[in-house]
């Protein structure tokens, strides 16, 4: 399961914690090297450790938490607060334009995060909200891609657009937007290609798209297995295109932590979603005060 490894190591310090009556500041200061090291094991961020440890330990060694009746459960309490406002604090909702308008979604990432089926995913959660949803495939490069697509949309019901490989993405997500206007349709969802690893053309790509098109939110897919990478992932194509939020998908595996808890401290865009499996219907809004409990376990 996710983050059993950095829970385990966790639960250990808290234990620790709780079973003294009186906490020293040394005792605060020997727990937070290894929640320090627990995180560092669990592939967060460096910096984000450090100054989370640091949130933690300016908190926690005060008088009123030392001198106060139960100071372990105190600075477990801290370490709580401090980590749903490392991601966050509050769930991020994706906010449609009224019915009557369209609202564009970009959905970017790289090959195999999970772009493709998340774009699905998230019609269908839309679709059963009342929306008109389309998914659209502007994924020129792999025909599988289209034929994914399509796959996905008729298993949500959700009709697909595609103009197969002989067109321009912008093109694709113009006559789209066209198609949309003519039948109905309020949101459109712009599957993109993805490749193995950023590069400027897909960039160049996206970038053309945005510019041209009025997107109401560009979403990045990344694969929390990937830890850091994911996180590197989400500045690069922040800097360059700007995102609004990610959805961390594989949150089923045995993923470490690292991408949950540094991805809104390194980027500042939130976790609007988190992909939990492969069916279509496993999609949960990130909430990181529940990311959090989970976490400390
Ligand atoms: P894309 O290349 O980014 O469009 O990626 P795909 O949508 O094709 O997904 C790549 C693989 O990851 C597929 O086998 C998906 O079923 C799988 N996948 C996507 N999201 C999740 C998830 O949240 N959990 C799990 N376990 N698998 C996922």
């Amino acid at each position: 399961m996710a983050f059993d490894s950095l829970s385990d190591k966790l639960q250990n310090v808290f234990k620790k914690l709780r079973s003294k009556g009186v906490l020293t500041e040394d005792d605060v200061k020997e727990a937070m090297k290894e929640v320090k090291r627990a995180l560092l094991e669990a592939d967060v961020n460096f910096k984000v450790v450090k100054s989370f440890v640091k949130s933690v330990s300016d908190r926690a060694v005060g008088e009123e938490v030392l001198k106060g009746l139960n100071p372990g459960h105190m600075v477990i309490k801290i370490v709580k607060e401090e980590m749903d406002k490392l991601m966050g604090s509050e769930m991020t909702e994706i906010k449609l334009r009224p019915s009557n308008e369209i609202t564009i979604i970009m959905m970017c990432g790289l090959q195999g995060a999970g772009k493709t089926t998340t774009a699905a995913k998230l019609a269908y959660q839309f679709k059963n909200k009342g929306k008109k949803p389309l998914l659209v495939a502007c994924d020129v490069y792999r025909p599988a891609a289209i034929k994914q697509l399509q796959v996905n949309g008729e298993k949500v019901g959700v009709p697909v657009f595609a103009m197969g490989d002989n067109n321009k993405p912008l093109d694709i997500a113009k006559a789209a937007i066209q198609h949309a206007a003519k039948n109905n349709i309020n949101l459109v969802f712009l599957d993109t290609a993805g490749r193995l690893h950023v590069d400027e053309d897909m960039m160049n790509e996206l970038a053309e798209i945005k510019e041209n098109l009025d997107i109401a939110y560009t979403i990045l897919t990344v694969d929390s297995m990937t830890g850091q990478d994911a996180v590197n992932v989400a500045t690069t194509f922040n800097d360059k295109i700007g995102i609004d939020g990610v959805i961390l998908t594989k949150l089923d595996g045995d993923t470490r932590g690292g991408a949950a808890l540094s991805i809104k401290a390194v980027t500042g865009k939130p976790i609007l979603y988190s992909g939990m499996g492969e069916k279509l219907t496993d999609l949960e809004p990130f909430y990181p005060d529940r990311m959090a409990s989970r976490i400390l376990g």
